[in-house]
Formats: structure tokens, sequence, C-alpha cells
């Protein structure tokens, strides 16, 4: 079984989804058993947020709320038989109309909580999912629409919530097991709390929910349909220079995606790592591309730099002072303060003396660190042990990545 995901780009026009079509018929064609998963259409995501923010402060949102409306009506139009239409336009407005009133509640509360932003957000992948699934079945084979809440169930953490892996995946192979020979069609992104309220799997996360369903159902592949060729050196925007990677390690993949290399998620790695599951990242634009394999290490990687990436917008945090050489316990105190002020650390680096330590914080994060630390090293400042921690902004991290820097010394 092969699960294929593709992206916003690949769902965002009447053109991509024609191709998007072929490729799933292809994979029907050759006994895959394809298991379709995508993401919202293109700019529908951020435009719904946005449009949450629009309502919060009492703006008008219609304008925009038509657009996402016209942009799925024209697909309907153009890729379903005419006696097709009607009903797959009912769907796609009622859906429209929920989220109408979603947003006027969010006008008349003038409340945007977490949980109510998932709840607007989900109707991305509802719409594209639902219109995608009614395309396919006329020209590929017969399909059933999935809304993933019926299957993923995570923690209650909106906007980036955790999987419960067992129970989502006893879901996921009950539903499998009842849909014989019908091709699927998965909402990306979206999931379910226990008390059944809308969750996201964070920004990009419809890659993470084709590995998950890869990784419950033993796919022997899962496939990431996106606009690039597959897995570049750099970020193409950014380096007009790079180019496809045609093999990566899971280790690789996830440490160069976590360090800004969006192509993909960065949690996808982990299901697909305990399955020994291969990823391929493909070109829904160019599909005979060989794209990237994302997997065990094949022994023939050359190089021992495989790629860059960089996040911008860092903030950096700097701890020093004579007085921390040897001081035990320091590093626990310091991890401590800061997991308990929610911070999250993105990187550290100790110089070899322990005289410093500095630590990569999101800048949103930067008053709750500095106070953590002025209160727990409260007494060390005050004596001149430590200096008050320095808080540097406005800095970005370049991570260069390769499984084989380890061997190369000098480098
Ligand atoms: P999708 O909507 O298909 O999920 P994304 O926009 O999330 O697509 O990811 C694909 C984009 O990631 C590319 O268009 C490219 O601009 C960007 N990108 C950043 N770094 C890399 C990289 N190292 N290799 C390939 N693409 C990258
Ligand atoms: N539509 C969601 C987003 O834009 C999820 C995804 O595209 O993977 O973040
Ligand atoms: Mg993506």
């Amino acid at each position: 079984m092969h699960i294929l995901k593709f992206g916003g780009t690949s769902v965002g026009s009447v053109d991509s989804i024609k191709i998007l079509v072929e490729i799933v018929k292809k994979s029907f064609e050759e006994g895959h058993h394809p298991v379709v998963v995508c993401s919202a259409m293109g700019g529908v995501t951020n435009s719904l947020l946005q449009m949450g923010e629009q309502a919060l402060a009492s703006q008008d949102f219609i304008e925009d709320l038509r657009a996402i409306e016209n942009r799925h009506q024209e697909v309907i139009r153009a890729l379903l038989p005419v006696e097709k239409q009607n009903q797959a336009l009912i769907t796609t407005k009622v859906m429209i109309n929920e989220l109408e009133e979603i947003l006027y509640g969010i006008k008349a509360l003038s409340e945007l909580s977490p949980s109510v932003k998932d709840k607007l957000v989900s109707f991305g992948e509802l719409l594209s999912n639902q219109m995608v699934a009614e395309i396919i079945g006329q020209i590929v084979g017969r399909t059933i629409f999935t809304d993933a809440r019926q299957l993923i169930v995570t923690d209650s953490h909106f906007g980036n919530a955790m999987v419960m892996e067992s129970i989502s995946y006893e879901n996921i192979k009950r539903w499998y097991a009842q849909i014989n020979g019908i091709i699927p069609v998965v909402t990306g992104f979206i999931a379910t709390d226990k008390a059944g309220r809308t969750t996201t799997l964070g920004r990009g996360g419809s890659d993470y929910t084709a590995a998950i369903l890869g990784a419950a159902l033993d796919a022997t592949e899962v496939q990431i349909w996106t606009d690039v060729n597959g897995f570049m050196t750099a970020d193409p925007r950014m380096v007009k220079k790079a180019y496809t990677l045609p093999d990566l390690t899971y280790e690789e993949a996830m440490e160069l995606s976590y360090f800004g290399a969006k192509v993909i998620y960065p949690p996808t790695m982990i299901p697909a790592i305990a399955r020994q599951i291969p990823i391929l990242i493909k070109n829904t634009f160019d599909p005979n591309q060989v794209g990237t394999r994302i997997g065990k290490p094949s022994g023939k990687s050359s190089g021992i730099i495989r790629g860059i990436a960089s996040v911008s917008d860092i903030t950096l945090v700097n701890v020093q002072g004579s007085g921390l050489i040897g001081m035990k316990g320091f590093s626990g105190r310091l991890f401590s303060a800061l997991a308990s002020a929610g911070v999250n650390v993105m990187l550290i680096t100790q110089a070899s003396s322990e005289h410093s330590i500095s630590l990569a914080i999101a800048p949103e994060e930067s008053v709750a660190a500095e106070n953590a630390l002025r209160t727990a090293f409260e007494y060390e400042i005050m004596v001149g042990k430590m200096l008050a921690p320095q808080i540097v902004s406005g800095l970005s991290i370049l991570a260069v990545v390769g499984e084989n820097m380890r061997h190369a010394s000098g480098l």
C-alpha cells in the first residue's frame, strides 16, 4: 500500500488537481492500493486564520469567505460532470455556511481561542478533501471521503497537538478493514481530542497525517507530493544553486526540516522510522523526476555535508560568569527554570570551560526566559558569581547537516 499526500499547491488549482488525479490513477492501476491525504487548497489555511482575526476585530470577512467558496466552486465546475456538480456544490455551500456561522460567533463573542482557531482552520482540509474525493471518484474508481477526526486522537494542545498513537492506530486499522478496495481520501492536518474537540497537528501537519496512516497500515511507501523536485541542498527560494538530493537518512531529513527546510514537517519522520517506511518526496508538477527517498542509510550517500537549512528570527540567551565553573547542578537548575516557564530551547552550546552557556529560543519566549533565569539565579547574580542573562535578538540558526560529518575530522 502507498500513502499519497498532496500539499496545498498540489490541490491549489484546476490544473494541479488534474495532474493529482493522474498520479492517483497510476498508483491505483499499478495495484498500490493508494490512500490519499490532501491539505487545504494553497493559501486557504492562512486565509481562514486571517478571517478569524478580522472577525475578532469586527472587520469584514465576507469577501475572503466568498473567495474561498469561489475557488472550490471553480474546481467542481471544471472537473466534475454536470450531473454530479450540484451535489458537490451543495456540500461545499453547507460547509461555507457553517464556517460563516463560526466567524459570526467569533465576532459576537470577541473571542478567538486556540480551540476555536483549530475548528476554523479544519474547514480548509474538509473542503478540499470532499471535493478531491468526488473528482477522483469520477475518474479513477470508487472513493470514500474520510474526516481524520474519526481516526486520529490527540491531547488537547490546540494548534500543535500530540498524537496518541495506539488508540489512533487501532482506529485506523479498524476503519481500513471495512473499506475493501475503495480509495480513501483523508483530511490531513486535523484530528480530535478525547472530548471530541477539533485539534490540529501543527502547521504543515498533513505530512504527519500521511505518515501516521502509513505506520498504522504498514504501508510500503509514504509519498509526499509537493511543488519542488524533492529535498534540496538548501531552500530554493534563498539559494539559486540548490539541487535535489536523491536520498537522505531519516535523521538527516529530520534535522534539516527541524532547522527550517519546510519541504517536510519534522514529526513526519517519527512514525516512518518506527516502522522503517520509506518517504518519497515528489513533484506534482513534474512527476517523472525521481524525487528524494528518505530512509535507512543506503551506504551510497555521497558527500559529507548533505544540506543546509536555516531558521530566522531567533533569540540567543547567554548565561555566563566565572562562578559557573564546576558549580554542581547548575545546568539542571537552568533547564528546570526554563522548562517551568514553558520556554522551548532549540539549540544549546556550552564553552568547554563551562564558563558560558548559550541557548537559542523563539523571540516571543525571551521575556519569560529572562525572568525565569533572573529568579532562579537571583543569589548568584547578586553575589557576582554569574552575570545577568544577556538576551540577543534578531539572529538566525544556520544548520549544516550530514550523517557522515561525525567521521570527518577537521571539517
Ligand atoms: P506543500 O504545500 O506541498 O506541503 P510546502 O510549501 O509545505 O509544500 O513545502 C514545499 C516548499 O518548501 C518548497 O516550495 C520550497 O520553497 C520550500 N523549501 C524550503 N527548504 C527546502 C529544501 N531544502 N528543499 C526543498 N524545498 C524546500
Ligand atoms: N493546511 C495546513 C497548513 O497550511 C496543513 C498542511 O498544509 O500541511 O499548515
Ligand atoms: Mg507542507
